[in-house]
């Protein structure tokens, strides 16, 4: 592959794509939050005030599992699935572009 062959839009896909992972955390799941009680008697939420706790979310090999995330975590953990998610837009778009090379018969 040369990559002087490459068209501008695929240039700027791959580099965005190295740059994430050189540079950033990434991460595959959902994150949710849950409202729950905690069993404290006198707390405010046995008075209906909930506490919200995160969860990240992520089905592997076809099964759900959860992991609680404290909340200084959270700013990483949410920029980290950001990242996940442009990461796989980036990986389709590179895709679509060999997808069309191939289809006109182009050579890159
Ligand atoms: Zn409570």
């Amino acid at each position: 592959m040369h990559r002087c062959s490459l068209s501008a839009a695929e240039r700027n896909f791959r580099s965005r794509l190295t740059q994430l992972v050189h540079d950033a955390w990434f991460l595959r799941g959902t994150l949710s939050v849950r409202s729950r009680r905690c069993g404290q008697p006198n707390c405010r939420c046995a008075r209906g005030q909930l506490h919200a706790s995160l969860y990240l979310v992520q089905s592997r090999q076809g099964k759900l599992r959860q992991l609680s995330i404290p909340k200084p975590w959270e700013d990483r953990v949410r920029q980290a699935v950001r990242n996940y998610h442009e990461m796989q837009r980036l990986l389709e778009g590179i895709s679509e572009l060999e997808w069309k090379r191939l289809q006109e018969g182009r050579q890159p």
